[in-house]
């Protein structure tokens, strides 16, 4: 069976240059996977005249990179007759340390787990890997890593209530197909027709059917946030229209490629980045937005309740 794993639900336009297929059946698991980067990287012996910048320049590289790989160039200067590792692109070469994981390493990095898996082989538990996009910097914190801010602007729920979680984010057998695939959101449980709510205040970037996201809305938040809502069965908004949190922007339904054979909202919380929208995965945002929402179902019950005690004191 082959997959496209990564970009089950990428818009057209916005795919990742890394575009993976895969066999990972029960039967068969031979993953047709690049050979990891580290492992192709070139050699390259320092000619007189040249220096970090120049060499850098020469394979479009920026100097951070080399230096990062090879600990002779710190220093600034390039040893005529040295031989130096020059890798296909820009990133960091990162020790995995004991226990971790590469969606852990893929949260301190801000780099998509599915993209560390594809340039590293595909290995489950690499002990050294590369981290694409990533400056290495002398005082070994890595610069040029922005850990997006939490988004504060996704402040509601995207049901009435809280849901169960049929399946998370990240690398999961999907139940449909029994495939290992990656997860760019997590499923909430909901019933066809159950109202699907604006996660914040925003702008819709898209709304209609879209491929295996089905009948899909889009919204567009500041600070660089976006939302994703799949699978819908009526979809009441329209690109460009600015929506407020809480608002109904449809119904949950069936379309498109479903992951659970229940029915469910797909939900995506996604960050712009230099690879594009990459999708984070919604878990803690969830759970801080139950919080949230708990907290003003309270507030809002409190504000019915005493509205209603007024009636009652004004005779009404
Ligand atoms: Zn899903």
């Amino acid at each position: 069976m082959k997959l496209r794993l990564r970009c089950l639900r990428c818009l057209p336009g916005i795919a990742l240059p890394f575009v993976m297929s895969t066999r990972l059946s029960a039967q068969e698991s031979e993953p047709v996977c690049p050979p990891p980067v580290l492992t192709r990287l070139v050699s390259h012996r320092v000619a007189p005249g040249e220096t970090v910048e120049s060499i850098a320049r020469q394979y479009n590289l920026i100097p951070a990179t080399l230096m990062g790989l090879n600990p002779g160039l710190r220093s600034g200067q390039a040893i005529v007759g040295t031989k130096i590792v020059i890798p296909p692109y820009n990133g960091v070469r990162v020790e995995v340390a004991r226990g971790q994981s590469l969606r852990d390493l893929a949260a301190i990095y801000q780099v998509r787990a599915d993209v560390l898996f594809e340039v590293n082989g595909c290995q489950t538990a690499p002990k050294v890997v590369f981290v694409p996009g990533v400056n290495w910097s002398p005082t070994g914190s890595v610069a040029g890593t922005i850990q997006p801010d939490r988004p504060t602007q996704l402040t509601g729920y995207p049901l009435p209530t809280i849901a169960p979680l049929l399946l998370g984010y990240g690398w999961q057998v999907t139940p449909t197909t029994g495939a290992f695939a990656f997860q760019s959101g997590v499923d909430l449980s909901a019933k066809v027709g159950t109202p699907v709510l604006a996660a914040g205040n925003g702008t819709i970037a898209f709304a209609g059917a879209e491929g295996s996201y089905g009948n899909l809305v889009v919204i567009n938040h500041q600070g660089g946030w976006q939302t994703r809502y799949a699978h819908l069965a009526t979809v009441n908004v329209t690109p460009g229209q600015q929506v407020k949190v809480g608002q109904v922007l449809g119904t949950v339904g069936t379309t498109g490629k479903l992951s659970s054979s229940a029915p469910h909202l797909h939900f995506e919380i996604r960050s712009a980045s230099k690879l594009g929208w990459v999708a984070n995965d919604p878990t803690p945002f969830i759970k801080d937005m139950q919080i949230r929402n708990r907290e003003l179902n309270k507030e809002t019950s409190r504000k019915v309740y005493t509205r209603h005690r007024k009636g009652e004191a004004s005779g009404q």
